[in-house]
């Protein structure tokens, strides 16, 4: 008899060589009926896979990340044995599921393929699926893999195999079709109800321009027809969410291939989004304790190399400026840290007067592959929502958990309320690769952790992840797609302390290094608004439109009522816009609606004569008739809701 262990910390005995699927079993039918793949003392292994000793045993279904990347592996071999059967020649060479779906890359000779075949290839998928043909892993001797692909003429999985130990090598069979395999797959092919190619992109052999061009087809699969549909809506939808297009309808920035690529130009309404977003941050910070400071664009070339950036980014990065003057080198600055670090210099600081917290919304230059460059998240030029932190090493527990505090207040006025933290510490075994000795690495990482906790944030422990120089937080939202993105970062720092020799007194009289955080809750302006964008879909909390109000006049007559409107609105603090083209009311409202205006106030005789308007609320429709005060109230409750002041803990 065997001893599993299961998630739930049960143990159950049986028989020697009992299958995970057995065992889901002996729980029951239902459970039976979903497992997909499993894992056994913390490797893959197939459901039916006999287990011959003691361990812990985990069950996964679609509803699992495992259970997905089972399924969708195992697609990718439906997939390989279908483009076989209609390409004769083509030879298969890997096929990975991956976050959404799974690819194979397949070499087709001297034959194309492309959108009008995935059909074809789609409806052999679904023959093969409808077959019910179980997946079984053999193992087999580096020889017999070798003389099976070198038969079937395949170059690249014979240069695979080659890579092999003998003795680990195990072939996958379903149907008439085998592959290559380590494993993980489901049951058997019958449970993939529903695939869909998605396309095909050039990829080279192995990631090597040397090698020879290869095409990656791309697909997904369900388990249900009904979630493929789903899916194909949730894509149509992030489609019209893209940033880069919302930016573009939006009037909000621009690119333009004379200025350079990667840098953003921010047009008047684009400037004015950053604006109040600037000034959100700047009042809560103030409040928060930090000072405003300003440094330039450009710092000499031995400022990074003391920081060590240029180490980093030098290389690979914009070149020094050079100047008339023999020997003077500048560098755009990568970073802003180097700047604040001699801000911090200027003076000499006793522990009364820290922490010290230098904020700075600074444009940083880094070089990317033009390849590389997306829209507003990836970028040569960006401001970040800088700040840094000076203080003793025990104010870190204190200062870590303010951070937290000013980092989610951002998020809720935002309306980012699905976010999760991942605290990165360092790898105890590879101690030497860090810089800082024992004891304050373990202060540091136990100051994020206690902060996390006491915080509530629904956080995860990486460890080994920690920068060389210190332990962070970074912050992860899911935006209304369920995609996730990183923002906010709160970072420790022993390194620049150390390179730019910074100091306090003590109460002791003595001179003690301080410790820096580095903190921007945002990341930085444009990566923030392009995941706003992407999350709002450019319906913006309405503190942060633009305009939040249009006034519709009926016909021209009204001009003189909708100026008035305008002014009264503007005495509340509204921010509007009046609509008195000659164009008639229901084009006015649609392009009102294109332009995401959250309201749609529109005049004509009956509310000239009573001194009212009647509002229209961005795709909800009709509010009704009412007066400006009544309108204002409306709004500011809506305001408050979400942007509350920002308060410091007493
Ligand atoms: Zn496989
Ligand atoms: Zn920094």
């Amino acid at each position: 008899m065997i001893k599993i262990t299961l998630p739930d910390g049960s143990i159950k005995e049986f028989e020697q060589g009992t299958t995970p699927m057995q065992v889901a079993k002996s729980i029951s039918e239902g459970l039976a009926r979903n497992v997909i793949s499993a894992k056994f003392n913390n490797e893959t292994v197939e459901t039916s896979t006999p287990l011959n000793e003691d361990g812990n045993l985990v069950l996964f279904t679609w509803n699992d990340e495992e259970g997905k990347k089972a399924f969708w592996h195992s697609s990718s071999h439906i997939m390989a044995q279908a483009i076989q059967d209609l390409y004769p020649r083509a030879k298969l060479t890997i096929g990975p599921a991956i976050e959404r779906g799974f690819y194979y890359d397949v070499d087709f000779g001297d034959q194309k393929i492309s959108d009008n075949d995935f059909k074809k290839i789609e409806n052999r998928m679904l023959e093969i699926a409808r077959g019910k043909h179980d997946f079984k892993l053999r193992e087999v001797s580096k020889q017999e893999a070798l003389d099976f692909y070198k038969k079937e003429n395949n170059d690249f999985k014979v240069e695979l195999i080659e890579n092999l130990e003998d003795g680990e090598i195990t072939f996958c069979d379903h149907d008439t079709f085998t592959d290559l395999c380590r494993g993980g797959h489901i049951p058997n092919t019958g449970i993939v109800k529903a695939v869909k190619l998605m396309s095909v992109a050039g990829a080279y052999w192995r990631g090597d321009e040397k090698n020879p061009q290869l095409t990656r087809v791309y697909g997904i699969s369900f388990p249900k027809q009904k979630e493929l549909k789903e899916y194909l809506e949730l894509l149509e939808e992030a489609k019209k969410r893209d940033h880069r297009k919302l930016g573009k309808e939006l009037e909000l920035f621009t690119f333009s291939q004379k200025v350079g690529q990667g840098l953003p130009l921010w047009l008047p309404k684009g400037a004015a989004l950053r604006e109040r977003l600037e000034n959100f941050l700047k009042k809560a910070q103030k409040k928060a304790g930090y000072e405003m400071v300003v440094s330039p664009h450009i710092g000499s070339k031995e400022l990074y190399v003391t920081s060590g950036h240029y180490a980093k980014y030098g290389e690979d990065s914009f070149q020094p400026i050079t100047t008339p003057n023999e020997g003077e080198e500048f560098m755009l600055k990568p970073m802003n840290c180097p700047h604040h670090c001699e801000m911090y210099n200027a003076s000499s600081w006793s522990y009364r007067d820290l922490p010290k917290r230098f904020a700075e919304f600074g444009t940083v230059y880094r070089y990317e592959q033009s390849g590389e460059l997306h829209g507003l998240t990836r970028v040569r030029g960006f401001t970040q929502d800088d700040a840094h932190i000076f203080c003793m090493p025990e104010q870190l527990d204190e200062e870590f958990k303010k951070v937290i505090d000013l980092t989610l207040y951002v998020f809720s006025s935002l309306g980012f309320e699905n976010f999760t933290a991942q605290v990165s510490l360092r790898d105890p075994d590879n101690k030497e690769k860090y810089i800082g000795s024992d004891d304050v690495w373990e202060k540091a990482e136990n100051a994020i952790l206690s902060a996390a906790k006491e915080k509530g944030l629904n956080y995860v422990v990486e460890t080994g992840e920690a920068a060389f120089y210190g332990p962070k937080l970074d912050f992860m939202v899911k935006d209304a797609l369920g995609r996730s993105w990183q923002l906010g970062t709160i970072q420790v720092d022993y390194n620049l302390p150390e390179r730019f020799d910074l100091t306090y007194k003590g109460s002791d009289n003595e001179s003690h290094r301080p410790v820096m955080i580095h903190r921007a809750p945002f990341g930085s302006m444009e990566r923030f608004i392009a995941i706003l964008l992407e999350h709002t879909g450019g319906n913006f909390p309405l503190w942060l439109m633009p305009e939040q109000a249009i006034i519709l006049s009926l016909s021209e007559k009204y001009e003189k009522y909708s100026q008035k409107v305008l002014t009264l609105l503007e005495n509340h603090e509204i921010r509007a816009l009046v609509d008195n083209r000659n164009e008639t009311i229901g084009k006015k409202i649609r392009e009102a609606e294109v332009n995401k205006f959250p309201y749609m106030l529109i005049v004509g005789e009956q509310e000239a004569k009573d001194g009212t308007i009647s509002v229209r609320r961005h795709s909800e429709g009709d509010l009704g008739t009412m007066k400006i005060e009544e309108f204002a109230n409306l709004i500011n409750t809506e305001i408050n809701s979400t942007l509350k002041p920002f308060k410091t803990e007493v």
